[in-house]
């Protein structure tokens, strides 16, 4: 058995442009779907791929371990820079795929799941659009009560908000008092048997992050995200051992070489891999080993398309420290036209139940895939007041 081509489709969903990787095989109707979308780096992750492609197509589909070796080790450098990790991650979940499919079960299976009966999801407030999730003001609390009730009435048990405003190294008192009213706000409309998340977005310094951590513990955050740049363990770990709140951290982060540093520091408790982005399924599942080694949790970063959905909840069915999914429901009407899934979303909790289709149980519709071509994404930029560079 060969790989004979890797194809690519871009599908422009507004934020991102998604990018749908096709692993087609000499079997007839034997293809592997992956997903490796970078936003941003729509142009070069495509680039990546038709430079990895040499060492993969004529190879047998089947060893999927020996051409994760190949494509992360070959041609000396080593594949954890983002561009190529994500362009590897395309490659390697459409590899499982093709596994499954063989194997006539869903990915979890291959890898000795299902070890739970439903995965629980979380949805970003407004359920991925854009203006609501990213660009409601901090200062605007009642909005925020708002949106995190409305998630509620759809059925959500935990919600996700960037309640944390951009600052300088050091601040004073305002963007503190602004996050804390945002959050209470929220806490006071949805009540306390819901889970909030706060995304810092990796905004905070350290010294700033730990501000908003003890301004937040009150409210009882089942998670606050990136409360600095991830590049700082040492912050990281000050931080997660000062607050309550357990501290995540590392959907930018590739490498689980990287990963055991962070861990071994305790600089977090919940890992935020992202298997589109951390050299894929194969990637995932070295750095899910070293977490369930320092008891850290997992709850992936999947903020995606379809595919990259998919392949989240395969590799949450096979693990058992994975606790929460990443979900957005609501970035783009036509989200559910483009792909078919195989499993069934309970709308009251927004609980997840098995694939029972093989591999991914995901099919790409290509002809809708084609409707919404390459987009330039929208700049999402971010200066402080005196003109500096801030993080988004
Ligand atoms: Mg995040």
């Amino acid at each position: 058995m060969k790989i004979t081509g890797i194809e690519t489709f871009v599908c422009h969903a507004r934020m991102r442009n998604w990018i749908f990787v096709k692993v087609v095989t000499d079997q007839p109707g034997l293809v592997g779907w992956g997903e490796a979308t970078l936003e941003w780096h729509t142009r070069a992750v495509l680039g990546a791929i038709e430079d990895l492609a040499p060492l993969v197509v004529g190879q047998d589909p089947r060893r999927i371990e020996h051409l994760w070796q190949m494509m992360y080790r070959q041609h000396f450098w080593h594949g954890h820079g983002i561009v190529r990790s994500t362009a590897i991650s395309g490659i390697d979940i459409a590899l499982w795929d093709i596994a499954g499919k063989l194997a006539g079960v869903p990915c979890s299976q291959l890898w000795g799941g299902p070890v739970r009966d439903w995965i629980r999801t979380y949805c970003h407030l407004g359920g991925g659009r854009m203006e609501e999730f990213y660009e409601t003001p901090v200062e605007e609390a009642g909005r925020f009560a708002d949106l995190a009730r409305q998630a509620v009435e759809e059925g959500f048990t935990a919600i996700k908000a960037m309640a944390v405003p951009p600052t300088m190294p050091i601040e004073g008192l305002r963007p503190l008092r602004a996050a804390e009213a945002a959050v209470r706000a929220m806490r006071d409309a949805v009540g306390e048997q819901v889970d909030l998340m706060v995304d810092c977005h990796a905004r905070p310094s350290p010294a700033m992050g730990l501000r908003f951590g003890k301004a937040l513990d009150p409210y009882g955050l089942y998670f606050l995200e990136e409360p600095c740049w991830p590049e700082s363990i040492d912050g990281l770990a000050m931080i997660n051992r000062t607050i309550a709140a357990p501290v995540a951290t590392g959907e930018r982060i590739t490498e689980p070489a990287y990963f055991q540093k962070l861990f071994a520091a305790r600089a977090c408790e919940v890992c935020q891999l992202d298997v589109t982005h951390c050299s894929g399924l194969s990637g995932a599942r070295r750095v899910a080993a070293l977490a369930e080694a320092h008891r850290i949790a997992l709850a992936p970063h999947n903020p995606q398309g379809p595919v990259s959905t998919a392949a989240t909840l395969e590799f949450g069915f096979s693990q058992p420290s994975f606790v929460i999914c990443e979900t957005v429901h609501a970035d783009v009407p036509w989200r559910d036209e483009v792909a078919q899934t195989g499993y069934t979303l309970e709308p009251a909790g927004r609980l997840v139940r098995p694939n029972r289709n093989p591999g991914l149980g995901v099919s790409v519709n290509e002809a809708e895939v084609r409707k919404h071509p390459f987009q330039q994404e929208l700049p999402q930029r971010v200066f402080h007041g005196d003109g500096s560079v801030g993080d988004w």
